[in-house]
């Protein structure tokens, strides 16, 4: 019968309806369970360098009579200063890429420029540990995305690779190319990281037991921008590490092709 027949057309698209509805739900608690715990890891990470600010603070107040002391206690203060600095400007980073697509209005992303920029960003702490970061590889590419997210990614990766390498020793920040991707590669020569770590480094606020290397004042931040500028621009990244002899990261984005060359390329 004709009211059957309507009945068996509506009662799947209302299931489905249904579905689409609860699997929305679903996704929007897990989205604020997510946002729920960066709150509560962010309020836990600021707590530590200032409660280590108000402690130095104390001292150095105490330590009045004693000049070595004040000296001390300021410089740490310092460095907890800058670490406090460091890490209120990557989650306003992180939570500023979050906001938007990179993808929703790309533009083609000059890798040359990313990767000058990235190499600038470093060069004062390269620098002083006499660490060369040098660049081999087609560099004349685009990718398309947003030119801010991925000089980010790139400028986190090197940032990393300088900080965890001994002094003297040098980053190679190379560049590969197919018909779809461009992969960034950075490789360095410093510590590695633990095989049994390896998993987790992409992890906010994740950093290998700080206790084993001298602390670098790291945030834990950076792979989590990295991982998320990948994924937004339907690229990735892999790395490849060994202990004690150092590792490569490589980040692989969609290419730009002008009209042209996808002519070229479809013919
Ligand atoms: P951080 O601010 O601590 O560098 P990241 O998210 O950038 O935070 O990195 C997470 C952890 O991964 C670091 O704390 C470090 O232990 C490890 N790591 C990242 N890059 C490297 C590298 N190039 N060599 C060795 N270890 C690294």
């Amino acid at each position: 019968s004709p009211s059957r027949h309507v009945t068996a057309r509506v009662a799947p698209l209302g299931a489905r309806l249904v579905l689409a509805l609860v699997e929305d739900r679903t996704r929007e608690r897990r989205v604020e369970a997510v946002r729920r715990d960066f709150v509560a890891n962010v309020s836990h990470e600021l707590k530590t360098p200032v409660g280590a600010i108000r402690l130095l603070a104390d001292a150095v107040h105490d330590a009045a009579g004693d000049p070595d002391a004040v000296k001390r206690f300021s410089a740490r203060m310092l460095t907890e200063s800058d670490r406090l600095t460091r890490l209120v400007q990557q989650v306003i980073e992180l939570s500023r890429l979050q906001g938007d697509d990179p993808l929703e209005t790309p533009v083609p992303v000059s890798i040359a420029e990313v990767i000058r920029i990235a190499v600038d960003t470093s060069a004062i702490d390269a620098a002083s540990k006499q660490i060369s970061v040098v660049t081999s590889g087609t560099h004349d590419l685009d990718v398309l995305g947003n030119e801010e997210q991925v000089t980010a990614a790139v400028a986190n990766l090197v940032a990393n690779a300088v900080s965890y390498s001994e002094p003297g020793s040098t980053v190679l920040v190379s560049t590969k190319v197919d018909d779809q991707h461009v992969s960034i590669s950075v490789v360095d020569q410093g510590i590695g990281i633990p095989a049994d770590e390896i998993d987790r480094i992409f992890e906010r606020f994740y950093r290998v037991d700080p206790a084993r290397h001298r602390s670098t004042g790291g945030t834990g931040l950076g792979l989590s921008i990295v991982k998320h500028v990948a994924a937004t621009h339907g690229g990735d990244v892999h790395v490849w590490s060994v202990e004690g002899q150092g590792s490569t990261f490589t980040l692989s984005l969609p290419r730009y092709l002008s009209v042209r060359e996808s002519q070229e390329a479809s013919r």
